[in-house]
This record gives structure tokens, C-alpha cells and sequence, in this order.
């Protein structure tokens, strides 16, 4: 029976180890994290289908773990640090060496920092995330700051407001999504748009304070906390033999490892079945 390794548990992997189960191979899945990717810091789902007026990220995500898990396909809590091709197969590195017939990369996308002076040090102390998904206990009515302008920073503001926080959304170009997300941002009391660029931060006391360059001028802002959503970029474990962007027969890329951050789980799901076929087809079944 062919060995297959899938590399990351978000919607892409999820599909794709489920698919290859119902044909019979044997599959290990690995997933530095817990299973469902970026879905935990999807606030709202509206466009994956079978779920009528939509569904919270976070719900998507622990269903898909569920059906998961009932196929007893959990994942192997594990850094993929590389891929090599081996002879007919692949080797997958972690902190040992695995060899399998065939290979699904769905490792995803991480986010982009922001670039500003004190990036870093928010970070260090708490103050700045890159998602909502380990946000946990915000003290009533903090004041946060999204910087971002993309659906990723609208969906994230809409979570905050809903989570009781007032929420300045900085954006330096025009916002960009779709109209419905541009609307409810737009119609959010809680919710401030502002345009603008961050010169610096610091730390003061328990605020991270903003140093903000707006139409107005320059001014300082404390907040209690910062969320950067300005894109996200392909997340790949190192690779020996294989180009990404024409792998290897028996390799397959999936969801946006392989084209980039759509951030769609409807569209990474239908990516993880079909390079499931192919690959079953290829190593023949
Ligand atoms: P995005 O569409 O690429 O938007 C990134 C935003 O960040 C842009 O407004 C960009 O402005 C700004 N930006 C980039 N670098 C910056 C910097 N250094 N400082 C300040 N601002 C910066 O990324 P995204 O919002 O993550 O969305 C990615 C994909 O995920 C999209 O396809 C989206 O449809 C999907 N998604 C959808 C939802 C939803 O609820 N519908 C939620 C999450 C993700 P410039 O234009 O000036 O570069």
C-alpha cells in the first residue's frame, strides 16, 4: 500500500488526507500546530457551502477536526522542516527522517509583518498578534487597532467589535473586499476607519502607543492592543529536488502553499481533493 505523507492540517490537508484514506492509502498527516489553519482566524465563513447564513471560522474548524478525527487520521504534532526527493519517493524531515511514496504540501501561508519601528517588542510583550485565534479574555471595552485594509483586517475588526472592543481599522491604501464585509465595516458603530501609516511604537505601562501618520498630521495613540493583517505569504518547509512550482510526480502543492493567500477554505478544500486524485491515480489507486 502506498505511503503518503500530507504535510499541514488546514482545510487544504484536511481534504486531502480524507480522500486519500477512502482510497486506501496510507496516510500520515503532520501539523506543527492544531488541525483546521487559518480557519481559526476566520471569524465568519459565508461563501463555504452547506452551511446556510454562514458559519464562525472557529466552528468550520473544530467540524473539520471532528470528521477527522472519526477517520482516526489525527495528525502527527510535528515541524516539518524539509522535503527532499529520495529515489522514487520523498523524505520527510522532522526531528527524524521518514521516507513515504508520496507527498501532499499544504503548509499554507503565514502572515506579513507590518515593518514599522517596534514591531517586535509588541510582540514580545503581548501586545501585538497576527490573528485573532489566540486572542483569549479582552478586558471589556479595550481599545484595539487593525492595521491592514484587506478582508482579512475587516473580518478581524468585525470580530473584535463583536468581542466588546473599539476598534480603529488604519489602512493606508483604500479598502479592498468584498461589498457585503465593506458595508458591515462600514455600519459597525464600534468600528473606525482611518487612514494612515505607523511611523513607530512603544510600550508604555500595558499600552502599546502608536505612533501614527494620518491626514491630520502626526500624533501618538495608546491602545491596549494591536492586530497587523496586511497579507499573508506562501509558508513552504525547506525543499531539496523539488521546485514548488512544478513538483515532481507523486508531489502535489495544495490549498495556498500552492497559489498564494486566496485565504478561501472552500476553494483549499477542493484543491486537497483534487490533488488526492491525482496523486492516488499516480501511484495507482
Ligand atoms: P490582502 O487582500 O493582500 O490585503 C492586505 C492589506 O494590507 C492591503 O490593504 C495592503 O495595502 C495592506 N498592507 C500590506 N502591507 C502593508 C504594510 N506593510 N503596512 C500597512 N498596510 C499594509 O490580504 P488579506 O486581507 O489577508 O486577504 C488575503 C485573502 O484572504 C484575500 O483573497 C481575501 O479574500 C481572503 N480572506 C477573506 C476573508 C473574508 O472574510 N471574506 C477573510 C480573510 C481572508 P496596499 O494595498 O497598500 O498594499
Amino acid at each position: 500500500m502506498p505511503r503518503v505523507a500530507v504535510i499541514g492540517a488546514g482545510p487544504a490537508g484536511i481534504a486531502a488526507a480524507i480522500q486519500l484514506t477512502r482510497a486506501g492509502h496510507d496516510v500520515a498527516v503532520f501539523e506543527r500546530d492544531r488541525a483546521g489553519g487559518n480557519l481559526w482566524n476566520a471569524g465568519f465563513v459565508e461563501n463555504y457551502p452547506g452551511f446556510p447564513g454562514g458559519i464562525a471560522g472557529k466552528n468550520l474548524a473544530r467540524l473539520m477536526d471532528e470528521q477527522f478525527q472519526d477517520l482516526g487520521l489525527a495528525p502527527r504534532n510535528a515541524d516539518v522542516r524539509e522535503v527532499r526527493k529520495s529515489g522514487t519517493g520523498f523524505t520527510v524531515v522532522t526531528d527524524k527522517e521518514e521516507e513515504f511514496d508520496g507527498a501532499i504540501i499544504c503548509t499554507g501561508t503565514v502572515p506579513r509583518k507590518a515593518g514599522f519601528p517596534g514591531e517586535q517588542e509588541l510582540v514580545s510583550a503581548g501586545l501585538l498578534h497576527y490573528g485573532i485565534s489566540r486572542l483569549k479574555n479582552l478586558a471589556g471595552s479595550g481599545d484595539a487597532l487593525v492595521i491592514g485594509g484587506g478582508e482579512s483586517s475587516m473580518d478581524m475588526a468585525l470580530s473584535l467589535a463583536e468581542m466588546g472592543q473599539k476598534v480603529v481599522l488604519l489602512h493606508r491604501s483604500e479598502p479592498r473586499g468584498i461589498k457585503r464585509l465593506l458595508d458591515e465595516v462600514a455600519g459597525e458603530d464600534s468600528v473606525t476607519l482611518l487612514q494612515g501609516t505607523v511611523l513607530g511604537a512603544r510600550i508604555h505601562g500595558e499600552k502599546a502607543v502608536m505612533h501614527l501618520e494620518t491626514s491630520t498630521g502626526k500624533e501618538e495613540k495608546p491602545f491596549d492592543l494591536v492586530l497587523v493583517a496586511v497579507g499573508r505569504e506562501r509558508n513552504l518547509p525547506a525543499l531539496e529536488g523539488i521546485d514548488a512550482d512544478d513538483p515532481p510526480p507523486g508531489l502535489r502543492m495544495a490549498g495556498d502553499a500552492r497559489h498564494g493567500g486566496l485565504g478561501q477554505a472552500a476553494m483549499a478544500v477542493g484543491d486537497g481533493v483534487k490533488a488526492a486524485m491525482e496523486l492516488g491515480r499516480e501511484l495507482g489507486k
